[in-house]
């Protein structure tokens, strides 16, 4: 195995600290715990029940958001430790990634982005994520949120995308202008990794495709189906699916682990300070990865999610969505506590907003039948 860049890995010892000074834990350290104040907190048990892209439900074995994003923590931990960075910072960034995820997956955040730009506002996951573990869950006495290290809150903000120097007043505490820790930078890439095979096989599972279509529009696929099917000529079509898939993966893996040491070798970093000024990211899949993942993307959105069945199903959730805003908007008392004791001191737009992005699919569509019958 060629080196690894333990030297840009980022050292506890370097973290901002937690906003509210905590004494130490006698064997966690403070990654640690931030790992397991993610995984006790009631954002992230709703995933369960968030759409990923098939509605949970319908099967058994259709990835929801809460599977997912263990897929993420997989993989993301896995690139972290071949490349000797802190897996435990690694891993509590993957766990909160979609924390902040409104029901109905991108349906979902499209339709609450709309519903706040007409008052020249924004939804975006990553901030309510910030606003989940810095507000909404309320479980410690002596502070507001989980009171999570300024790296973990950091990575949560930029773990899809990189704070400009003038941007919101909000964030300007997370180093706009700079890189997140290379740790965080593994987030966006194995994500990638995670929704692209899975929602090939979540469609496949779905009848929405197969095997032979893909093979035929994705090379990077067919490259690992043609030595499966030489392999195993007498293997259900299913099962050779699955040698493919599991084969494209690792290789998308390595392929996220040798670009990362590429870049890193090639910006000639020396350490953590260094990740965050070179001016772009060095976590990266080789040139020939990110091709794949190109392709696999512009199939998945031809073939899949904008197929005739997933469009209408989003367009059902946007409406609805869009009329349960309209309704608390319209009187913020028909909110429950504490939203409706917020909205004295928030616009009610943004209040309406929180409690439709917290709320789960099923969650969802209770409160919409028990509102508008
Ligand atoms: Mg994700």
């Amino acid at each position: 195995m060629a080196a690894d860049l333990r030297h840009l890995r980022f050292p506890l010892s370097a973290s901002r600290g937690r906003r509210y000074p905590e004494p130490d834990h006698p064997y966690r350290n403070a990654f640690q715990r931030d790992r397991d104040r993610i995984i006790h907190t009631r954002a992230f048990r709703r995933l369960e029940n968030k759409t990923q892209v098939f509605t949970p439900g319908l099967s058994d074995h259709f990835r929801n958001r809460l599977t997912h994003t263990i897929e993420v923590a997989q993989i993301a931990r896995t690139v972290a430790g071949v490349l000797g960075l802190d897996e435990d910072l690694t891993e509590s960034l993957a766990l909160a990634h979609d924390i902040g995820h409104p029901p109905f997956a991108h349906a979902g955040e499209e339709a609450l982005d709309r519903c706040m730009r007409s008052f020249g506002e924004r939804f975006d996951h990553n901030l309510h994520a910030l606003r989940i573990v810095e507000s909404f869950e309320r479980r410690y006495a002596a502070f507001p949120g989980l009171n999570l290290t300024f790296e973990v809150r950091e990575g949560i903000v930029k773990h899809s995308r990189d704070l400009e120097p003038g941007g919101a007043a909000e964030l300007a505490e997370y180093l706009p202008g700079l890189r997140p820790p290379l740790e965080a930078q593994l987030i966006d890439p194995a994500d990638e990794i995670a929704y692209n095979t899975a929602d090939l096989d979540d469609a496949c599972g779905a009848g929405l495709i197969e095997t032979g279509e893909i093979a035929g529009a994705v090379d990077c696929f067919a490259r690992f189906l043609r030595p499966a099917r030489a392999r195993y000529p007498e293997a259900d079509e299913r099962v050779v699916f699955h040698e493919a898939l599991r084969a494209l993966f690792d290789w998308l893996v390595s392929s996220l682990i040798e670009g990362t040491r590429a870049r890193a070798e090639e910006a000639g970093a020396a350490d953590h300070e260094e990740v965050r000024r070179h001016p772009r990211r060095l976590a990266s899949f080789t040139e020939e990865g990110r091709e794949a993942i190109r392709a696999l993307k512009a199939f998945l959105k031809e073939r899949v999610y904008d197929s005739p069945e997933l469009i209408a199903e989003r367009q059902r959730s946007q409406q609805m969505i869009r009329r349960l805003f309209d309704y608390y908007l319209h009187d913020t008392n028909r909110l429950p506590e504490p939203y409706r004791s917020q909205a004295a001191r928030q616009p009610p737009q943004r209040v309406a907003c929180d409690y439709i992005a917290g709320m789960t699919d099923p969650f969802f569509k209770r409160t919409y039948r028990t509102v508008f019958g």
